[in-house]
């Protein structure tokens, strides 16, 4: 096949977290990939390293706004959005944005280019779930008004566009219900607890625990989320399918797995719980399992080792 026209993978959000982490994995797969960022959150420090590659291309670009991508696309991953519950309480009109106009202007260009589509949703479209552990068929228990619905109600409007293109233009289209991932490459300024606590622990400063600590969250190795993205995508399963780590531990013992595995002896303080925080989340990932023969490979223990290594690197 002539070089112009292979066709190529599109990452919207490529410069960010688990979108820098999936460009290396589809490059190291032998595939032809477009990054497309405007690093409101991301950044180009995650994808410096691609820069050059014969089969790798950043653009700088809002997909707020229609653009045209300059080369044929085979598939779509639209992982663009601040994700961070920081990252949308300060960028919350970029957030619902891109979560609308950005997420339309996608599927349009995967419409044109008969390419297949997959969305990176969210287990924020569950909210405060009254199901536990969460399971795709649940609709979930979210405030449309509250400072996280910039970001919750457009991944659930995603999800509804994505099925209209599906039905209406016979879009190939994947949902992925992401749930919380950690790794190398997070943001130390984003506020989540991973960073947060992190970083914290690595320079001896208090942690902060929010609340009494009692709510729980779920947490995945990038590299475990990445190649559930990739076997959705691959697979012949629209989804939504979860994508995520069920081993569910409450954030107080999490800060103290942390401290004891970066060796810290900071004190752990509390803060007020931030509006709508979920009281518990776990992910039942039965379909993920059946559909797509995936699960989470790398354990707590592991992941966080790897995170704190690098954070370590960072900080000193
Ligand atoms: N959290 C905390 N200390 C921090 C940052 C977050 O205790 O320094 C808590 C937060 O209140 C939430 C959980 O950790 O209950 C996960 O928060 P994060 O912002 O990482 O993501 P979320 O799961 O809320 O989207």
């Amino acid at each position: 096949m002539a070089v112009g026209k292979a066709k190529w993978i599109l990452v919207s959000g490529g410069a960010g977290f688990i979108g820098s982490h999936l460009c290396d994995y589809l490059v190291a797969r032998g595939e032809r990939v477009l990054c497309v960022d405007n690093t409101v959150t991301g950044n180009k420090r995650n994808i410096a390293h691609l820069l050059g590659h014969p089969r790798f291309r950043f653009r700088k670009q809002d997909i707020t706004r229609p653009f045209k991508p300059g080369v044929k696309l085979r598939q779509v991953y639209n992982l663009a959005s601040p994700a961070s519950p920081v990252g949308y309480y300060k960028k919350p009109l970029e957030t619902i944005l891109v979560g609308s106009y950005g997420v339309k202007n996608m599927l349009d260009l995967a419409l044109r280019n008969r390419a297949r589509f997959l969305q990176a949703s969210t287990s924020e479209v569950y909210g405060d779930p009254k199901v536990h552990p969460q399971r795709e068929d649940y609709w979930g228990n979210v405030n449309p008004i509250g400072l996280r619905s910039c970001y919750d109600e457009s991944k659930r409007y995603a999800e509804a566009l994505v099925m209209v293109y599906r039905r209406r233009f016979k879009v190939e289209t994947r949902i992925a219900r992401i749930f919380n991932t950690y790794g190398p490459r997070m943001d130390l300024k984003d506020g989540r607890v991973v960073p947060n606590l992190v970083k914290q622990a690595v320079l001896g400063q208090p942690l902060t625990v929010y609340g009494d600590g009692r709510q729980t969250r779920s947490f995945c190795f990038v590299s475990d989320l990445v190649k559930g993205l990739h076997s959705l995508m691959n697979s012949r399963f629209p989804g939504p399918t979860n994508l995520g780590n069920p081993a569910e531990f409450t954030v107080l013992a999490f800060a103290k797995k942390i401290r004891k595995l970066s060796g810290s002896k900071s004190r752990i303080v509390f803060k007020p719980l931030p509006e709508d925080d979920p009281t518990r989340r776990k992910p039942d990932i039965s379909k993920a399992r059946r559909e797509l023969r995936w699960r989470p490979r790398v354990s707590l223990d592991e992941g966080l080792g790897l995170t704190i290594d690098y954070f370590r690197q960072q900080l000193v």
